[in-house]
């Protein structure tokens, strides 16, 4: 991570500011180095990107989506610059980044074509009390979004909130994770190439404080993608200001195996979906609660296939480090309670933390109370339970405090047991896949957060609701005056009794 450092202004008279860097997790080489921008720099940025909202909610849905578009294809050209630096910032191989940078093309493409169907102003129906107005709903943008993203997907979590914000019309400020604050300045240097006139996404760097800053702004929401205890912060800080805010907090995401299900694809699954990306993923596989019947197939699939995955720095790599230091010490943590409380450890185990790297970790039998089962681990490890039936799965997998996303592997139940699911999102047969389908929203309940992105609600996420009726004629009733008659009122209950009382 960042190390404090000094860097001069560009005249190189002024006084010293600060700087921060970023460091390869691989190797700690220095990738680049960034200004940490102070709360007035961060008010000096929102300033001038309110007065390009203006400028960019004037342009229409189809001038932006011109410029959108044109980004799309620009992040399309340069995807391997893209992913030179993503791997550099995060640790994270190569083709994880180019997979992350597909959903991001996807979704980009989905955003400015889907703006206008979802915002544009539209008719809806008065019903009969209104029948002399003709009622219209649009959704308008709601000024500056303040977007506060995490390093773990640096660029396809944030982009979740910027290119929904952007297509509805909003300008956007972004304060990457300082972990991987040269990923953010690429996007709003590659987006000024398409959008020059204005600062439309701009970007702030620095710790925790310039995104506290950004924060108490005065932005129109806050879009956050951490850990639930920042998340606290935030809502807190934002309170002062009434500044209302969209959480994707983390989860603690459960597989579930019924008796029915395809139990080599469902390991197959369950390993990518927990270990990919080093495990560090906010709708990553945390647990599995696989029926009796199949467990011990299970298992040995599973263990078979985590012990395949080569962990490194080299290009063949199926998994990097972990990309910020600290998180060793939680996933170390976790090890040690699940096998203290009599979990055990069938692929690896508390050697396999090697900072910065961790060694795929499968643990099998752990009490529900250890902090592997109940917290976020962000690493490669899975636990394995067995458990009765898909019913007591569905039980012990909604028994968390996150409710993020969830997994089921069955073939007679599966949409079934996806609806009694306490959570936002869940893939029948499959791991992750919602993640990948633009139109579907994404996001959580409980510590997991609120608000959704992706989707139309993704779109109607960063716009106001404007509702306008217009009178074509006088009411033949006219109850909303006083001159009104003195039986009006009585006569226009008669008539709602008559219509919906009955
Ligand atoms: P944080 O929640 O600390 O960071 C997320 C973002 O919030 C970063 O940009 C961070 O900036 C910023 N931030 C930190 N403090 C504040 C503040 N007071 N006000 C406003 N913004 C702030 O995540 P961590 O990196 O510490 O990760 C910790 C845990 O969070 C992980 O173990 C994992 O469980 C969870 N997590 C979940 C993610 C998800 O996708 N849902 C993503 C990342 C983490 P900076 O980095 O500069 O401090």
């Amino acid at each position: 991570m960042a190390q404090p450092a000094v860097e001069d202004t560009p005249s190189g008279k002024d006084r010293p500011r600060p700087a921060f860097t970023s460091t390869d997790p691989r190797t700690g080489e220095f990738v680049g180095s960034h200004p940490v921008h102070s709360a007035a720099e961060v008010a000096a940025r929102v300033a001038v990107a309110r007065i390009a909202a203006g400028w960019w909610a004037g342009l229409g849905f189809a001038e932006r989506k011109e410029r959108l578009d044109a980004w799309r294809k620009l992040i399309s050209r340069r995807v391997e610059d893209l992913v030179t630096l993503m791997c550099a910032e995060t640790g994270k191989p190569a083709d994880d980044a180019r997979l992350e940078l597909v959903l991001v093309i996807s979704h980009l493409h989905w955003a400015a074509g889907n703006a206008e169907r979802v915002l544009r102003r539209r008719g809806v129906r008065t019903g009969m009390l209104m029948m002399n107005q003709v009622a219209t709903i649009e959704y308008q943008p709601l000024g500056v979004v303040g977007v506060i993203g995490p390093w773990n997907y640096p660029v396809f979590t944030p982009i979740g909130s910027i290119a929904y914000a952007l297509a509805a019309g909003n300008t956007v400020v972004f304060k990457p994770s300082e972990y991987t604050p040269g990923v953010g300045v690429w996007l709003a240097d590659t987006f000024a190439e398409v959008v020059p006139e204005h600062p439309v996404l701009s970007v702030v760097t620095g710790s925790g404080e310039t995104g506290a800053a950004l924060c108490r702004s005065g932005v129109d929401k806050i879009a956050f993608t951490g850990s639930a205890a920042t998340g606290r912060r935030v809502l807190a800080a934002c309170a002062d200001t009434l500044t209302p805010v969209l959480m994707e907090c983390g989860g603690k995401d459960a597989l579930i195996v019924d008796e029915d299900a395809d139990v080599a694809a469902a390991a197959e699954a369950a390993v990518w979906g927990a270990m990919a990306n080093a495990g560090q993923s906010c709708a990553g596989v945390e647990r599995v609660y696989v029926v009796d019947s199949l467990a011990d197939e299970f298992v040995g699939l599973a263990t078979d296939r985590a012990r395949t995955l080569r962990v490194g720095a080299h290009p063949g790599a199926d998994i990097g480090p972990m990309t910020v230091p600290s998180q060793v010490d939680v996933v170390r943590s976790h090890i040690a309670d699940a096998m203290a409380r009599g979990g055990q450890a069938v692929v690896g185990g508390l050697d396999s933390v090697r900072s910065p790297y961790v060694e795929p970790v499968v643990l099998v039998d752990v009490p529900q109370d250890s902090i592997a089962v109940t917290d976020e681990t962000f690493g490669p490890t899975l636990v394995i339970n067995r458990v009765r039936n898909a019913d007591e799965a569905v039980e012990l997998a909604n028994a968390s405090r996150y409710a993020l996303g969830a997994s089921v592997f069955a073939k007679a139940r599966g949409p079934e047991l996806a609806a009694k699911l306490r959570a936002g999102m869940v893939s029948v047969n499959s791991v992750l896949s919602y993640a990948a389908v633009p139109a579907l929203p994404f996001g959580g309940s409980g510590e997991s957060g609120f608000g959704r992105i992706h989707g139309e609600d993704g779109l109607r996420e960063f716009t106001r609701a404007q509702s306008v009726t217009r009178q074509r004629f006088r009411p033949l009733l006219r109850a909303m005056t006083f001159v009104r008659g003195g039986r009006t009122v009585r006569k226009l209950l008669r008539l709602v009794r008559l219509r919906y009382g009955r």
